[in-house]
């Protein structure tokens, strides 16, 4: 091993986060020359020989994980979940129509604040008065008559929890800010007709968005004086290639797509790791007397990312100080939460989760 390896963290940041050891070995080894190209990833052209087959094969990876077939949309956009928080509703939300949101966590907090600058938005379901500790049941998610659509987020990064499974809206689209949980399990997309994810979480390096969507629900884009680069349209008429695309964040996410489907053998396998992996955390956080608290209710738990708080604000500077010298690092919680937050993504070892653990265990009993 290299020096460089050797000196990897636990790496438990929200995002930017963790990639597989054996991508960055392989971008290091192909970044002076990508075979066959004669030049760096860097270096080439989006329209060049060696470009082109990378992003038919990344979209093709995808379906291929989601099991979705050619009635879908992949698209590799720029400006971050972010810009699909203006995007959905500048595109679908025309005047007269109505959207349903669900307000589960700060990030959908953020997609309402910008669908309200362009449209009618109805809030169905608002988790702040518990706090966002918990996901809408099924019973408690109701659509408006005449919703354009329905728009979830299916992960809350910041509080930490998700939902334990697709929902089903029926005949109503569902829309879903899959960011910081996006490829960590199946995917039923019976249930829904557009999803988008920033990369950085779970899937690449940042600079690139992830959008798949049914090629019928795209279709109903209407928007004609958006600005060209805001139109669905315009990425789907030129397959991601109106402009150019982030050529090297999608070469990246092509070998973590190949990473999932050939190293870890598909999404079902990677949920199994991700449920190992999260459910030895909650154990430690259940197992400790009210020691460890958890932010998130149980059957709303993040597999991604885990909340927790300690029995004062004293103990969890201590805790992420004393977590930090031992490699164990970025476990500090959002500002607006508190607390401590492992993010545990897909490419996170099971090793850092096990060290994490007997830590905490250590931690507890010379500060209880
Ligand atoms: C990080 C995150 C975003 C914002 O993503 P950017 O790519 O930084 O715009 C949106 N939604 C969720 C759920 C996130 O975790």
């Amino acid at each position: 091993m290299t020096v460089a390896t050797t000196e990897r963290l636990f790496n438990f940041s929200a995002g930017p986060a963790v990639l597989p050891l054996p991508v960055l070995q392989q971008v290091q080894q192909e970044l002076l020359c990508l075979p066959g190209a004669g030049a760096s990833i860097l270096e080439i052209s989006h329209r060049g020989p060696a470009f082109e087959p990378i992003l038919a094969e990344a979209q093709a990876n995808l379906k291929k994980l989601l099991g979705v077939g050619d009635d879908w949309q992949v698209l590799f956009l720029q400006g971050g979940a972010t810009t699909q928080f203006s995007m959905v509703p500048m595109n679908f939300l025309t005047p007269g129509k109505s959207a349903d949101y669900i307000l589960c966590g700060a990030w959908s907090k953020k997609a309402i604040a910008e669908a309200r600058k362009v449209g009618a938005v109805n809030v169905v379901w608002d988790g702040s008065s518990e706090k966002f500790t918990r996901m809408p049941r099924q019973s408690e998610m109701r659509a408006t008559s005449g919703t354009i659509y329905m728009h979830t987020t299916s992960n809350e990064t910041i509080e930490g929890v998700c939902f334990a499974e697709d929902p089903d809206l029926g005949e109503v689209p569902v829309v879903c800010d899959t960011s910081s949980d996006f490829l960590s399990r199946p995917l039923d997309m019976s249930r829904y007709s557009f999803i988008y994810a920033g990369a950085q979480k779970n899937v690449g390096p940042a600079g690139c968005t992830l959008v798949v969507a049914r090629k019928e629900f795209l279709a109903r884009a209407g928007g004609e004086k958006l600005p060209v680069m805001l139109e669905y349209k315009t990425h789907v008429e030129n397959d991601s290639m109106y402009n150019t695309p982030p050529t090297f964040a999608i070469y990246v996410i092509n070998l973590v797509l190949r990473w999932l489907l050939n190293d870890v053998g598909g999404l079902e396998a990677m949920h199994r790791r991700n449920l190992e992996k999260s459910k030895l955390l909650y154990n430690a956080i259940d197992g400790s007397e009210g020691y460890y608290r958890g932010h998130a209710r149980s059957d709303s738990r993040s597999l991604m990312n885990v909340t927790f708080r300690l029995p004062s604000e004293e103990l969890e500077k201590k805790f992420a100080k004393e977590a930090e010298a031992r490699k164990l690092d970025g476990l500090k919680g959002h500002r607006s939460v508190g607390g401590m937050r492992a993010s545990i993504y897909n490419a996170f070892p099971i090793e850092g989760v096990q060290a994490l653990v007997t830590f905490m265990d250590e931690f507890r009993k010379a500060n209880g």
